[in-house]
């Protein structure tokens, strides 16, 4: 890696990349920053550049994957997909729970069965405060637990969950997303770590990218919604894929996620906070337990969602089973295969992750400076396609920051078109059709095995 690309001395970088995802740490390491919604991009950013303690925590800066991951799980093999204990298919028998939930419902499984345990004194969730706002909450009640929010698929300001740490005491259970929990275990390694001891287990989602608040303006412009009078929103829920709702009040406005085509637009990678194309740690490498999607030909007729599980520790591994003896989750033992083929390989391996941050040092963009446990398994994307992305995402940016979605629109239904049609034949081949069972390229959880799956 070049230094020039990667500024260590302050979150100067951050700020001129736009890098910034929200977690918080840097407030903590210096009191004089606050992360603020930036008017123009709309993502949270620190209020100023700061200085090297700060950017010492920033996962915008750099993340020691090696070192933080020997520090979470000392001697731990570490493999492509990071620490594996156990991998599993999973859902809650609880259908309502299922159904209200992003995928198999097991985060609130595990809080619940987590908040009975004599050790734990609470869990710290993300929960609604307002309109679009979230943040995290203490929860000591299991009545608490199903309050809590699907996946929040928007840019978040996260600093409230180290807030928490510092405040409480006991040991709680944390649920974060991979790069808010890069921020927070760097954060307690450098600077407190007096907080790690708090920590009871982390439950960490899997995570593809996250989108700047201009996607939530593009899709409430295209729908005709008073963005400003939005009350609250959820991404998941109702089955495995689920609906966008955004509630003016009494009166829920509902998008199709999969097929809406105001969605594809409002939703296209280019609305991702920049961060996101540079992550090599969808998978939460540092988290003891992590839920995502099974999206799997096997698990594609489920009516309620399946979740996919990788259980860090055997411990993780331990809380499932309870849950599973005591009839509360439905469980099959996986491998690492179906990481793979549920997440694609670019997420589980960063295969264009490490491909651009190479491209933006080359052209000397600022990007985090991040190796993490995929890298030997990383098949990196030809450089033409890495820049051509860039291209493109300096001009949609700009056009976004402008206000003029209309016009990313008609360019989706025209020059886009074919690639955007692809992606639907991708789906359609590969979940539908099973064509890399067809042909030998993979095989199959049996339908059998998961016939008890709703
Ligand atoms: C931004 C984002 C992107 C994701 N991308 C993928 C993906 O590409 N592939 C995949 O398989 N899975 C992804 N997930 C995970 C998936 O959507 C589900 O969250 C996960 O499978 C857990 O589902 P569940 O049914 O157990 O949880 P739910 O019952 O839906 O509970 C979700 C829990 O997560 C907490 N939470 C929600 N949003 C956030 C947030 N932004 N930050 C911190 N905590 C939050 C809530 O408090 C709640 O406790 C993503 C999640 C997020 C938040
Ligand atoms: S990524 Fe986290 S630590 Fe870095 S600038 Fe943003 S909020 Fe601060
Ligand atoms: S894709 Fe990576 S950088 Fe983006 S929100 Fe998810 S964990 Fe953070």
């Amino acid at each position: 890696m070049s230094a020039h690309a990667t500024v260590r001395k302050d979150l100067s970088g951050v700020l001129e990349a736009s890098m910034c995802i929200g977690c918080g740490a840097c407030q903590f390491a210096d009191p004089t920053v606050e992360v603020r919604l930036d008017p123009v991009k709309l993502i949270y950013e620190p209020s100023h550049a700061s200085n090297a303690t700060a950017a010492s925590v920033c996962p915008a800066v750099a993340v020691d994957f090696e070192g933080l991951q020997a520090w979470r799980f000392p001697g731990a093999e570490q493999t492509t997909f990071g620490v594996v204990h156990s991998v599993l298919l999973a859902q809650s028998t609880n259908r309502d729970r299922n159904l209200k939930a992003s995928s198999g419902g097991l985060v609130k499984e595990l809080l619940l069965h987590y908040l009975d345990q004599p050790e734990v004194d609470g869990v710290l969730a993300l929960g609604h405060v307002d309109g679009i706002e979230f943040e995290t909450r203490l929860v000591t009640d299991p009545a608490g637990v199903d309050e809590l929010p699907g996946s929040i698929y928007h840019n978040l300001a996260q600093p409230k969950a180290i807030e928490l740490l510092h405040q409480l005491e006991g040991k709680y259970v944390l649920v974060a997303i991979p790069c808010q929990l890069e921020g927070i275990f760097s954060y307690i390694r450098t600077l407190a770590p007096e907080l790690a001891d708090k920590i009871h287990t982390t439950i960490g989602l899997l995570c593809g990218w996250q989108y700047s608040h201009h996607a939530l303006r593009a899709i409430a412009e295209f729908k005709k919604v008073d963005y400003d009078a939005i009350t609250d929103i959820s991404f998941r829920g109702e089955g495995p894929v689920g609906r966008l709702r955004m509630w003016t009040g009494d009166q829920v406005h509902a998008v199709g996620r999969r097929v809406d085509f105001d969605y594809q637009v409002a939703f296209d990678r280019s609305f991702n906070t920049p961060r996101c194309h540079t992550c090599i740690n969808h998978s939460n490498y540092l988290a003891d337990i992590v839920v995502g999607d099974a999206w799997l030909p096997s698990t594609v007729s489920s009516t309620t969602g399946v979740s996919l599980l990788v259980c860090r520790t055997a411990e993780a591994d331990a809380a499932v089973r309870v849950l599973e003896k005591e009839e509360r989750v439905k469980v099959v033992e996986v491998s690492t295969a179906e990481i793979e083929e549920s997440q694609k390989r670019r997420v589980v391996f960063g295969d264009f992750a490490y491909a651009y941050a190479d491209y933006l040092d080359e052209i000397g963009v600022h990007h985090p400076d991040m190796v993490g446990p995929n890298r030997p398994a990383a098949e990196l994307a030809p450089r033409k396609d890495v820049a051509k992305f860039y291209r493109e995402l300096t001009r949609k940016l700009a056009l976004q920051r402008a206000g003029r979605y209309k016009y990313l629109r008609v360019r989706k239904a025209t020059v886009e078109l074919p690639r955007h049609m692809a992606k639907y034949l991708d789906w359609f081949f590969v979940r539908i059709l099973r064509v890399k069972s067809l042909t030998g390229r993979r095989k199959e959880v049996p339908r059998a095995q998961l016939r008890e799956f709703s």
